[in-house]
Formats: C-alpha cells, sequence, structure tokens
C-alpha cells in the first residue's frame, strides 16, 4: 500500500497497556491507555490489544493506511517467529505466537520486540539518542534493563541477551540478585536495593529526615522520597544516591569500554531524581572510566518517559516491515 504512511504501536503492561499511531517522522498522531485484560484466553486478550490498536487508527485518521503493528512484551520473545517466551506479569501469554494472533485479528503485518528493545530504538530514533550511531539505554526501576545500538541499530544477539545490564556483575559476593547471581547491577541499583540501603542505614541509629517523616515504618520509603530528601540536603539520603550512582558508574565504564557509546541514556522512574544521582553517576565515570575519554556530560536523561515502549513498538514497524 504505498499510501500507507502510519504505524501501530502496543506497549503491553501487567496492568495497562498503551496504543500509539506514529508517523514516518516519529510524530505521535494519537494516544490511548487501557486495562490490560486480566481474563480470558490468549487469543481473546490478543484480540482485545489488536482491536484498541485499530479503533485508535481509524478515530484518528481512517483516510490514511498502516503499514503494521508493533507490540513491545514486557519479557522474552523471540522476534523472528513472533513467540513470547514469557511474559511473568502475564503468564496467559506464555509460549502464545502473538505476531500469528495479532495479524490473524488486524490483518496487519505484526512486529514483536522486548520492551527494553523497544524501548532503546524509540530513543535511539526519536529521543535522547537522536543522531548518535552508538547509545546505550539503562532503564533503572523496579529492575534495571536496557539496550545498546551499534552502527545505528538496535541489538539483542542470538539469543537475546545483548544489552541486558542490569545483570553486568558490580560487586562480586553481593546482594542476590533475581536472576539467581550475587552482586548484579540490578541487585545494587533496583528500586527494592535503594530503599534496603536507606533502611540499613537508618536502622545504624543515623538521623535523617527521612526517620522524621516515615518512623519506624520503613516500608513506606520509596526511591522518590530518598532523592527528594537528598536534594534538600539530608545526609543519609545524599549518601544513599551516591552510593548507587557509583554502581551505576561502573556499570556505565564496562558499558562504554564494550560499546564505545556516543551517549548513555538513562531513562525509569529512578533516573528522576535527576542531578543528586547523574552527579554521582557522573563523578564514578570521570575517575573510572579514564582509558575511554568519554565526556560524562554525554550521560543525559531519556526524553521519551514512559512513551518510549510505544513510540518504539511502533519504530519496529519503519525498522523492519516498512
Ligand atoms: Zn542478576
Amino acid at each position: 500500500m504505498p499510501d500507507a504512511d502510519l504505524a501501530l504501536g502496543i506497549d503491553l503492561g501487567g496492568t495497562t497497556f498503551s496504543v500509539g499511531v506514529l508517523d514516518r517522522e516519529g510524530r505521535l498522531l494519537a494516544e490511548t491507555s487501557h486495562q490490560t485484560p486480566q481474563s480470558g484466553n490468549p487469543d481473546e486478550v490478543l484480540e482485545e490489544l489488536g482491536r484498541a490498536a485499530q479503533r485508535l487508527a481509524r478515530d484518528t485518521a481512517p483516510e490514511r493506511g498502516i503499514a503494521g503493528l508493533g507490540i513491545g512484551i514486557p519479557g522474552p520473545v523471540d522476534p523472528h517467529t513472533g513467540l513470547i517466551k514469557q511474559c511473568p506479569n502475564l503468564h496467559v501469554l506464555d509460549g502464545v505466537n502473538a505476531a500469528r494472533v495479532l495479524h490473524r485479528v488486524t490483518g496487519l503485518q505484526v512486529v514483536i520486540a522486548n520492551d527494553a528493545y523497544s524501548a532503546t530504538l524509540a530513543e535511539l530514533r526519536h529521543g535522547a539518542g537522536r543522531g548518535c550511531r552508538y547509545m546505550a539505554l539503562l532503564t533503572l526501576g523496579t529492575g534495571v534493563g536496557g539496550g545498546i545500538a551499534i552502527e545505528n541499530r538496535v541489538l539483542r544477539g542470538p539469543r537475546q541477551i545483548l544489552g541486558e545490564v542490569g545483570h553486568l556483575i558490580i560487586q562480586p559476593g553481593g546482594p542476590k540478585c533475581g536472576c539467581g547471581n550475587h552482586g548484579c547491577l540490578e541487585a545494587l541499583t533496583g528500586r527494592q536495593a535503594i530503599v534496603d540501603l536507606a533502611v540499613r542505614k537508618l536502622q545504624q541509629g543515623r538521623p535523617s529526615r527521612v526517620g522524621d517523616i516515615v518512623g519506624a515504618e520503613h516500608e513506606q520509603i520509596d526511591p522518590r522520597l530518598i532523592a527528594d530528601q537528598a536534594r534538600d540536603g539530608d545526609a543519609l539520603c545524599a549518601e544513599v544516591m551516591d552510593e548507587v550512582g557509583h554502581y551505576l558508574g561502573l556499570a556505565i565504564c564496562n558499558i562504554i569500554v564494550l560499546c564505545d557509546p556516543d551517549k548513555v541514556i538513562l531513562g525509569g522512574g529512578i533516573a528522576a531524581a535527576g542531578e543528586v544521582l547523574f552527579g554521582s553517576i557522573r563523578r564514578t565515570v570521570r575517575h573510572a572510566g579514564r582509558i575511554s575519554r568519554f565526556d560524562p556530560a554525554n550521560i543525559v536523561p531519556a526524553e521519551l518517559g514512559n512513551r518510549a515502549g510505544m513510540v518504539g513498538a511502533a519504530s519496529l514497524v519503519w525498522e523492519h516491515l516498512a
């Protein structure tokens, strides 16, 4: 279809999914968000996603053709066959060929990818990595994910593991990681690790405004509170952000010598901490990454926020189909 100049993208999450319509220049023409179906068989779940995407396209630009549909999955996939290997927050889709079902429902060509791949592609094409040929993205949240672009392409490798930066080993014998190993970046800088670090310092009897705010209810501590207090000059919280930034900086030094990135982009909720985190990261990279002569000013925040997954999913269409 020569006039098919729009792409649909779906970012699937365990509780909500978002849908967007993107043109070839990466302009987001419309987007919607929906509850992820929590019941039904795999076909019904995927049908609901596909129909939501088609409805959005019809409501936005009924006269324009759709070149294809991309979907980002929060788990490992086989992009070549369209199979979802595992979908940890939506197990009904484990082992399902999502590309085949979505094609049957929508009649569109379908590309699937892991959500970290989608987010990396989005930042490379339309976000903070525009114009870079080499780029690394780290997404800092409950887990630590990311992706690597080399020669202007996001790579995942033959076993789909390339770019899983959360499992770089940063502290041998350190805290246990979800993957079963000890001392991975994710076990040191994931959401829970940051909270645990603050709690350990509070339990030593150290004064902190966080202690004044939550009292003994340590489960109320979250990384945003720690970052806010660090920014306000709380010494304990500043120390937590410093340590977290140091571990991230070491990981980034390793990434730099492997990928020689033009930019290292940090996204996800934890990256919203801003300078109290970025300052520590840049100091570590300046000191530990001398050989690369990487300019720490090229460690920058992501630009697309929580739209990255959806924009990236739609970008898959221009990358792999059009
Ligand atoms: Zn791990």
